[in-house]
């Protein structure tokens, strides 16, 4: 069982596709954290119909990333929640030095799981991804498809094209990436974290499996 009962915080950490969202229920349950996903805030945003989501519509859109001030500030307020105070569990944030450097000045991070997806698995992950708008359950046409009495009212978010992965990976590439080797690096100086890395190429219950392994060690 995990044992952390400490106010620090996990990092769920991957390309975009990678089965972070599909993961982090099941860790958010075994770690008592709530999981936090900045993806998930700023699409509330924009449905809203906010000035932050106004501005970061644009960005999500285009398969850029959305300015680092504008993440931090949503995730300063998200921290000051009761809920957050025995730490949380990050989905899709941090991605970028920049926000990783920030985010260390509000909570303490014990650990970073990596979720790892060549490109090329990608761009099918995400082209049959649909959500579930009533309750947000992830599924795939053709990897975790929905039960038939909820497929007609499944949605496909307005980014997940081809054309807009392929941006969506090289932000990965260029400014997402470089941080995996910035954690392993904080690794070998802070005693207090680990970073693990998982295969995600397997099934879904695979990929679980891996994690749960690593979260009981
Ligand atoms: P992320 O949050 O990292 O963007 P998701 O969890 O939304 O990724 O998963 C992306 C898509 O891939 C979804 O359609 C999901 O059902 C599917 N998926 C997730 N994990 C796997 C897996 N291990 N094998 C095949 N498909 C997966
Ligand atoms: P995925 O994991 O499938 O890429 P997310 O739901 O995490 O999707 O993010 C959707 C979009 O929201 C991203 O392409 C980006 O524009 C924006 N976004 C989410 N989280 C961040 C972040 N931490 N920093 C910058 N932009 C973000």
């Amino acid at each position: 069982m995990y044992r952390d009962s400490s106010t620090s915080s996990i990092v769920l950490f991957g390309p975009p596709g990678a089965g972070k969202g599909t993961q982090a229920g099941n860790i958010s349950r075994v770690t008592g954290k709530p999981q936090v996903s900045t993806g998930d805030m700023l699409r509330a945003a924009v449905k809203e119909g906010s000035q932050l989501g106004i501005e970061a519509k644009e960005y999500m859109d285009a398969g850029l990333l959305v300015p680092d001030k504008i993440i931090i500030g949503l995730i300063s307020e998200r921290m000051a929640q009761d809920d957050a105070s025995q730490g949380v569990l990050f989905d899709g944030f941090p991605r970028t030095i920049a926000q990783a450097e920030e985010l260390s000045e509000i909570t303490e991070i014990s650990m970073v799981i990596m979720i790892l997806v060549p490109d090329e698995e990608i761009v099918e992950r995400i082209v049959g991804r649909r959500m579930d708008p009533e309750t947000g359950q992830i599924y795939h046409v053709k990897f975790n498809p929905a039960p038939l009495d909820i497929a007609s009212r499944l949605v496909q978010r307005k980014d997940d094209t081809e054309d807009t992965v392929r941006s969506r990976l090289n932000a990965y590439h260029s400014q997402t990436k470089p941080l995996s080797n910035w954690y392993k690096e904080n690794e070998t100086v802070n005693s207090a974290l680990r970073v693990i890395s998982i295969d995600g190429r397997g099934s879904i219950e695979q990929v679980s499996a891996l994690i749960e392994k690593e979260l009981e060690s």
